[in-house]
């Protein structure tokens, strides 16, 4: 019911759906390369570099299974975006450490400055896309799950980009970095909202296994699967209305139209105070 892969919606598109209501921006992502582009109206405070600022690390795979993960990274768009991130948007200086394969994660540790994806993350989002017939919204398994790979680096970047910067964060800081990855995926990346609705739908996905809640989802840093489902949706949809109009048509007719409202403004001023401090 949440989901754009939802596929009796996306095959017979009907006007409650997600991917398949952002069809011709799917159509121009499978088209397109995952090139990176500069916002004209940000300010400038750190130069941009003519190498990345982040290195990474793969570590030895255990399993077939993993091994086949990490080609999966290392060929994938995912990490060219975060190498044009880190050169022109969100440097870092010493230079930031990705490890992929890492025994815990995803994580980012303040301590040693490094980013830790395991293998298993990889893996386990190519089972829930496969699981939920993903590929027959158009988009396959394999690049359903280097998105969210992306968005999920975005957002260790985001915490990694607040340690380094000192950033004040007037909130939870889970939710000031899910906002820093779709707001750079808007922003700076070509078919960020297409990458952006991949990585919202696994939230989903990941909702549909929650039978009840109990205090500690309600505790936890972490806003809960389905909110960080619908506030990406809200912030893609105020991003250009226009173009996602569809996005938000499964909330009731009574009370869409002000949360359509509210997202505008909601992307419009998330949207301008990160760009406060990125280049
Ligand atoms: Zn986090």
């Amino acid at each position: 019911m949440y989901i754009r892969s939802s596929l009796a919606i996306a095959l017979s598109f009907s006007s409650q759906c997600i991917r398949s209501c952002v069809k011709p921006a799917v159509i121009l992502w499978l088209a397109s390369s995952f090139s990176v582009y500069a916002n004209s109206e940000q300010a400038s405070t750190t130069p941009i570099t003519s190498i990345p600022t982040v290195t990474y690390q793969y570590l030895e795979p255990n399993s077939a299974q993993d091994k086949k993960a990490m080609q999966l990274i290392k060929q994938s768009d995912a990490i060219k975006m975060v190498n044009d991130i880190s050169r022109q948007h969100v440097q870092f200086s010493p230079k930031l450490t990705i490890v992929f394969g890492a025994k815990d994660g995803t994580l980012y540790d303040p301590e040693i400055h490094q980013i830790q994806i395991p293998y298993q993350y990889i893996n386990d989002a190519m089972i829930r896309f496969t699981q939920n017939h993903y590929a027959e919204t158009g988009i396959d398994e394999v690049q359903a799950t280097l998105d969210t790979l992306a968005h999920t680096l975005l957002h260790e970047l985001g915490h990694a980009f607040i340690a380094a910067r000192d950033i004040p964060i007037l909130g939870k800081e889970e939710d000031a970095v899910d906002n820093f990855a779709t707001i750079i995926l808007l922003n700076y990346v070509d078919n960020g909202a297409d990458i952006a609705i991949s990585s919202a739908d696994l939230f989903a996905f990941e909702d549909q296994d929650i039978d009840t809640f109990d205090d500690l989802d309600f505790i936890d840093e972490h806003s809960l699967d389905i909110q960080r489902y619908f506030h990406m949706l809200c912030l893609i949809y105020g991003s250009d209305p226009g173009e996602y109009k569809s996005l938000l048509s499964e909330i009731d007719d009574d009370s869409r139209q002000e949360r359509e409202d509210t997202c505008i403004y909601e992307y419009e001023s998330i949207s301008r105070n990160w760009l406060r401090y990125l280049n």
